[in-house]
């Protein structure tokens, strides 16, 4: 039995895993660009202002817990990743993968800005639609897509199907036959390339729910079933091998692999006009991170694919790539306000004092599931007091509620402060819960000295209202 990471560690806090502690109060105030967003910085009375906005006034606004997004961040990021894959010849197709965070907003600027969306659900793609993304810059993954979402996408003219199963090509290819239309559509195959933060496992078998596997051939199946079917086109093949990725090298065996299975079906006959490599791509959220420099993986992935499609004597296809948490994760913060604190002493003697903060695995359930780490800072005032030793917890009735396991913060952090967490723009929002009835945060875009409501913060008359036993004039 092994305690679940997530789960209260009791004991000595000085263990591995901890940060360093920060050699001054000043070094702890200090916003590594790496990890906030580009506009952000501190104003001499210690307030953190981003887009030209002051936290504690979008605090006050809007209330708090707050997603704040840097809107030149994140258009920024957009447009780096389009120029990073379009180098010379190569013609590359950039997917926002939207499960990170959706909004029609969101969705209008990076489409205006050259990316094209990735969706995975019919609601994903009633976002994009509505925000105006036309139908056949829109890519449909997933791995249980139901009848009625594809029938929806095919209506929408949308542009890539992502095949995921066998039952699926034949589900796609009768509705789409059906309406009398053409789909395009993308074989997902399981390379057996799984890529984690630092490291990536090459095997040739995955146990996993998604794809087909190259290795038993079912992928080459797949490909021949669909190129088989009279109203669906084989456009190419797709591969996903992870997220939050450092090694480049995941990247690189997934792409020889797939070069190596358009050549055997090329020589079937079939031709693979598009290979996209997925995302997955790796963000700071620590100073201890060291991403991916994207122009240098673009030119990696890049050198790889034509080189093998040389070797091979095929032509080098279409590439695409699909980043989600690259684009949005680092743009965002959220702003929490400090209800409580408590210094708890431990066994080893040691003390950890616990700030509670008003939201919490709700607003950000990655700590508590994947055991992720983040940085917070105080965003309202400088301290100069001594740093002590903190976890930021959340007001959930669960003890694995836990926004930042480890974070010096000053001893004189009090109820009333502003903290604020880094790198929080993908996955939290988009994975955000109602548990213990608490409503869901809003976010904030904020640009040159300007906020916009990208997401509306929720009420609880919001919530109230989807039960029935409860009469809406009571309210
Ligand atoms: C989740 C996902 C992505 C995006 O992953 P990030 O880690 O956010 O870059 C891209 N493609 C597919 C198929 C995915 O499932």
């Amino acid at each position: 039995m092994r305690a679940h990471p997530a789960g209260p560690r009791h004991g000595d806090p000085i263990q591995s895993g901890v940060p360093l502690r920060p050699d001054s109060a000043e070094q702890a105030l200090a916003l590594d660009p790496r990890i906030w967003p580009e506009t952000a910085s501190r104003q001499a009375d210690g307030a953190i202002v981003i887009g030209g906005v002051d936290v504690r006034d979008v605090a006050e606004r809007f209330g708090t817990p707050v997603f704040v997004l840097d809107e030149a961040h994140l258009r920024a990021a957009a447009v780096h990743y389009r120029e990073a894959f379009s180098g010379d010849g190569v013609r590359c197709q950039v997917y926002y993968a939207s499960k990170a965070f959706l909004t029609s907003k969101v969705a209008r600027w990076l489409v205006d800005d050259g990316l094209r969306i990735d969706v995975c659900t019919g609601g994903e793609l009633e976002v994009a639609l509505r925000a105006g993304v036309p139908g056949e810059s829109i890519l449909f993954h997933g791995n249980n897509k139901s009848s009625g979402e594809l029938a929806g996408a095919l209506e929408a003219g949308v542009g890539r199907f992502v095949v995921d199963s066998f039952l699926e090509i034949v589900r796609l290819a009768a509705l789409a036959e059906d309406k009398g239309v053409m789909a395009d559509v993308l074989v997902r195959v399981t390379v057996g390339v799984e890529a984690h933060t630092h490291e990536y496992i090459a095997t040739a078998h995955e146990d996993q729910k998604f794809g087909l596997a190259l290795a038993d051939g079912s992928a080459a199946e797949a490909c021949r079933r669909v190129a088989d079917l009279p109203s669906l086109r084989l456009a190419g093949l797709h591969s996903h091998i992870g997220s939050q990725i450092f090694d480049p090298a995941g990247f690189e065996v997934a792409a020889r692999r797939l070069v190596g299975l358009a050549a055997d079906l090329a020589g079937e006959g079939l031709a693979v006009g598009e290979l996209n490599l997925g995302g997955g791509m790796g963000i700071a959220y620590t100073s201890d991170d060291d991403p991916l420099d994207v122009s240098q993986m673009a030119e990696a992935m890049i050198a790889i694919v034509s080189g093998e499609c040389h070797t091979n004597g095929l032509p080098v296809p279409r590439l695409a790539v699909e980043p989600g948490r690259a684009i949005v994760g680092p743009a965002a913060i959220t702003v929490y306000t400090v209800g409580t604190t408590k210094r708890v002493v431990l066994d080893s003697g040691h003390a950890r004092t616990y700030v509670s903060v008003d939201g919490g695995m709700s607003d950000n359930i990655r700590t508590a599931l994947y055991d992720a780490e983040y940085t917070v800072t105080l965003a309202n005032r400088i301290s100069d007091a001594e740093l002590i030793l903190c976890r930021v917890v959340g007001k959930h009735c669960e003890s694995g509620d836990i926004v930042v396991r480890d974070a010096w913060l000053p001893e004189d952090v009090c109820p009333g402060d502003l903290l604020a967490v880094a790198a929080t723009g993908a996955y939290c929002r988009s994975m955000a819960s109602n548990y213990n009835y608490l409503p869901r945060p809003g976010v904030v875009g904020v640009r040159g000295g300007k906020t916009e409501v990208v997401l509306r913060r929720e009420t609880l008359d919001d919530l109230l209202a989807l039960d029935p036993g409860l009469d809406p004039q009571d309210a």
